[in-house]
């Protein structure tokens, strides 16, 4: 009989956007006409400087190992980047490359869980965060983020959920699944409070930082000295450059956190593909001009799925200020959220995400991504419509 794992397999969790994804892909198989709405990426296609920059980087004969942590250029680039985008002085020594924004969360919240350990992290949030903080068998403190606080993180609530056992605290604005920004007052204030515990990390999930819309600034965790010992930022290319399959993240260290995140490399993934590598390179420093039209795309999309979606029957959406996620509000329509969203795939072919997915406190909501086309999202609407007032009047 094949043994099983140790007890930590039993509480890591999933990231259901991919069951959807799966569920949806099966039915398109079976002939359904199936709108995505539901897994977060980009519809558009990488830009082609970056492709030709990874086809370059093979013809250059880029095809061993790297150092564990990066090429040193594209660790210049990711530093001369937070330069430039927020005056930061980040040394190429702190910048990890890494397969994904995935993996610098998966290495903070295995360095600082464990039993007797808290780990305070938002919900609705990224449901990998609780995931793992459950496999280390430290204890998950959800943070509640708030539709009446417009889904940005509250200093105050934050601050007064650490305790004496808080290892850490995961922040993320843009936030995935609701959208929120924390404006720069609120972030101010959670700093302070930061800067008088001194014993508490911070892992910044910045990953959608170059998708904010009508005026709002991204504030970057890093900017702040106070605590910029024992902060660690996410970022990467995935949401950025539209480069989800590439599995290209970074992320900035402390020292003295650096070489566990390397030790941590070296033990599991070696290094990132040395192509993709290249083409990252490439992202940061050839034409940004992708990045700012696939973002007003995006903001073109999210007034008419925002609009759209307030004058269904039962359905109130606020407006997101960030990402490329909608969270409306549908505890006003006779359906949980969770089978709200599993009969709008069956029925009525829209692949969304319910709220719950993302933590409890995602009761009452579902997750809409708009990174479709706006021509799918009106049908989207369109049929979202029909449904629910075919059901409500059933
Ligand atoms: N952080 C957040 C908040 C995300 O929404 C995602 C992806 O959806 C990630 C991190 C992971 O990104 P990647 O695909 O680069 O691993």
């Amino acid at each position: 009989m094949t043994p099983s794992p140790i007890a930590a397999f039993s509480r890591i969790g999933e990231e259901n956007a991919f069951a959807v994804l799966a569920r949806a892909t099966q039915l398109m198989r079976e002939g359904k006409d199936v709108i995505n709405l539901g897994i977060g990426q980009p519809d558009f296609p990488t830009p082609p400087n970056i492709v030709e920059a990874a086809i370059k980087a093979l013809r250059d004969g880029h095809h061993g190992y790297t150092p564990a942590n990066g090429i040193l250029p594209l660790r210049e680039g990711v530093a001369a980047d937070l330069h430039r985008r927020f005056g930061l002085s980040v040394s190429p020594e702190e910048v990890m490359i890494v397969p994904g924004g995935k993996v610098t969360m998966f290495m903070v919240i295995l360095m600082f869980g464990e039993p007797g350990a808290e780990i305070l992290y938002p919900d609705p949030g990224f449901p990998i965060y609780r995931s793992m903080i459950e496999f280390t068998g430290a204890t998950p403190i959800p943070v509640p983020v708030r539709e009446e606080n417009g889904f940005a993180f509250s200093a105050e609530e934050t601050l007064s959920l650490i305790t004496p056992r808080t290892r850490l605290l995961i922040v993320n604005s843009p936030a995935n699944p609701t959208g929120g920004v924390t404006p720069k007052a609120e972030v101010d204030k959670l700093v302070k409070g930061l800067a008088e515990r001194p014993r508490v990390a911070i892992l910044s999930d910045e990953i959608y930082d170059q998708m904010v819309y009508d005026g709002e600034e991204h504030v970057c965790l890093l900017s702040y000295p106070e605590i910029r010992d024992r902060t660690i930022l996410l970022n990467g290319w995935s949401k950025t450059y539209a480069m989800t399959g590439w599995r290209l993240g970074y992320s900035v260290w402390p020292g003295r956190l650096y070489e566990a995140a390397r030790k941590l490399a070296v033990n599991s993934f070696s290094c990132v593909n040395a192509p993709a590598q290249w083409a990252a390179l490439e992202a940061l420093t050839g034409p940004q001009d992708a990045v700012a039209s696939m973002a007003a795309e995006f903001d073109r999309r999210r007034k008419a799925v925002v609009a759209g979606l307030n004058a269904l029957p039962g359905v109130s959406c606020a407006t997101p200020k960030g990402a490329f996620y909608a969270f409306p509000n549908v505890s006003q329509t006779k359906w949980k959220a969770k089978a709200l969203a599993s009969a709008l795939l069956e029925d009525a072919g829209i692949a969304t995400i319910g709220g719950p997915d993302f933590g409890v406190f995602g009761e009452g909501y579902i997750r809409l991504s708009y990174a479709n086309s706006l021509e799918n999202i009106e049908r989207a609407l369109g049929r979202m419509r029909d449904f629910l007032e075919r059901k409500n009047a059933a």
